[in-house]
């Protein structure tokens, strides 16, 4: 039987990225992916939902160019060559992972775990052809779309965010069922790209992980582009007629539409028998320790299948963080890490505007501290907004009074996806007021709007009142 230090099954952002690390500790893996190299992220997420919105947003500012003091005549687009771009892009990245793959000789097993056997210290890892040997295992089988009881995901009337992804034709009309990032992002997407958009959303805000302020200042925008939003509203049922959908409502109202995306969450995915052994689950996600291991020693789980912050970023770096733990335990390191803190890891929204946010909300601040300090600057005072001729959203920044350190940024607005990153830093190294305007923030840029966000903590924003 072949056998391997460490096995990894599922080779999306956590696997990928881990089996690559351990590569270069000179550790020797294999990793199993049923499909393509990337996982969802590559193939069906980030990467492909990304190039649709770099184009949906490009499309909408050809129609403000006038303002610029530019002129186009009555811009166009070819939905065929747009999905022939967005899957060059996702070609040209999967097949890079691959070739890394390739160079750096790590193997790649192109077949479905069925069977996690415990075998003594190490693990027995099948597929219907073959067995391999492993004496730590990673799992990483991410996640799939949720399902409503009376909206079955049919991949025909009622679609998944894979199935809009495979659509070749836009339809006139798209309904979609849930108001969170990824429903949020779709909404923009096609908004712009002139399908009529309808959000049904069952909870009073879009985006409910998100800072109530900046979901409202999204709700305002996306209402702009012409998406009809629904909210406090669930989706009762819906059948077809003469080819178009209708849907009921729980406020009594019908929509009349050509399709329905829906996307209301997402569950992990493990459906491996385990073999002399249970694996302990909350719900369906897989429980991990601070240390990311199960309930059996060098048994770990990374990504979406442990459902603790949904993002490639944090399969990743939980991943990367498995690999410094599995490689200290090789050579008999007992040394303890710092736990990793899923408050302070960027989350970003790719609508426009974008929202980029960092550490506690308001609410979630003023709940856990006696007293908050809460800043705000505009980006219609930002010199780079006005030249952009992007103003709209602001900066908002949140820290602690008593110590004066910052706890929370929440953006909307030019970049805030890129910008959030400096609120990554100043707040997981634990920087206070002082501290973070020690920074000398370039001239003219949006990251001013930051700085000015930080001074408004005190109230000594130079630039708005
Ligand atoms: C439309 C959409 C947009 C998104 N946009 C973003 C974004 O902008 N930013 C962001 O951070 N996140 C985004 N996400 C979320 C991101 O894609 C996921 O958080 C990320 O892919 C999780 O990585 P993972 O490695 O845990 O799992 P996955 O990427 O799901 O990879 C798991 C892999 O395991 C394989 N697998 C599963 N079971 C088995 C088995 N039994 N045997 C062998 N292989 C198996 C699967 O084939 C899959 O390739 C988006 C998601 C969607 C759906």
């Amino acid at each position: 039987m072949e056998k391997h230090t460490v096995a990894i099954i599922g080779g999306g952002p956590g696997g990928y990225v881990a089996a690559i690390r351990l590569q270069q500790y000179g550790i020797d893996t294999v990793v199993f992916e049923k499909e393509r190299l990337g996982g969802v992220c590559l193939n069906w997420g980030c990467i492909p939902t990304k190039t649709l919105v770099k184009i949906a947003d490009l499309f909408s500012e050809l129609h403000h160019v006038d303002e610029f003091g530019l002129s186009i005549k009555n811009p166009i687009y070819d939905y065929s060559k747009i999905y022939e771009r967005k899957n060059q892009v996702v070609e040209k990245l999967v097949s890079g992972v691959e070739f890394l793959f390739k160079k750096r000789k790590i193997p790649v097993i192109n077949e479905a775990v069925k069977i996690l056997e415990k075998h003594g210290d190490s693990y027995l890892i099948s597929t219907e052809n073959l067995t391999i040997q492993a004496s730590y295992v990673i799992i990483a089988t991410g996640s799939k779309p949720k399902g409503l009881p009376a909206f079955k995901i049919d991949g025909e009337n009622i679609l998944s965010s894979k199935d809009i992804l495979k659509l070749q034709d836009l339809p006139k009309r798209l309904t979609i069922v849930g108001g969170g990032v990824i429903g949020c992002e779709f909404a923009s997407i096609f908004a712009q790209l002139d399908v009529e958009v309808q959000i049904v959303e069952f909870l009073p805000q879009l985006i409910s992980t998100e800072d109530k302020e900046i979901s409202k200042r999204l709700a305002m925008a996306l209402k702009r582009v012409g998406i009809k939003i629904n909210l406090n509203t669930a989706v009762e049922s819906w059948k077809s007629v003469n080819g178009e959908l209708r849907l009921s409502l729980s406020n009594g109202k019908e929509i009349t539409t050509d399709k329905v995306l829906l996307s209301v969450g997402r569950d992990p995915v493990f459906d491996i028998e385990c073999k002399n052994f249970d694996i302990t689950k909350n719900k369906n996600a897989i429980t991990i320790n601070n240390d990311f291991e199960t309930n059996e020693k060098n048994l770990f789980a990374i990504g979406d299948v442990t459902a603790k912050m949904m993002l490639a970023h944090t399969a990743s770096k939980q991943g990367l963080l498995t690999t410094e733990i599995i490689k200290n335990r090789i050579e008999g390191i007992n040394s303890k890490f710092d736990e990793l803190r899923y408050e302070n890891i960027p989350r970003c929204t790719f609508t426009n505007p974008e929202i980029g946010s960092v550490g506690l909300t308001e609410a979630q601040a003023k709940e856990k501290y006696e007293e908050i300090l809460v800043g705000k600057f505009p980006f219609s005072a930002n010199g780079k907004a006005l030249g952009l001729g992007n103003v709209f959203g602001f900066v908002k920044t949140i820290a602690e009074a008593k110590s004066k350190k910052l706890v929370g940024m929440h953006i909307i607005g030019p970049q805030a996806t890129e910008l959030i990153a400096e609120g990554g830093i100043i707040i997981q190294s634990g920087m206070t007021i002082d501290e973070a305007l020690k920074i000398v923030f370039a001239h003219p840029t949006l990251s001013e709007a930051v700085a000015e966000s930080i001074e408004d903590l005190e109230k000594m924003s130079i630039n708005s009142m």
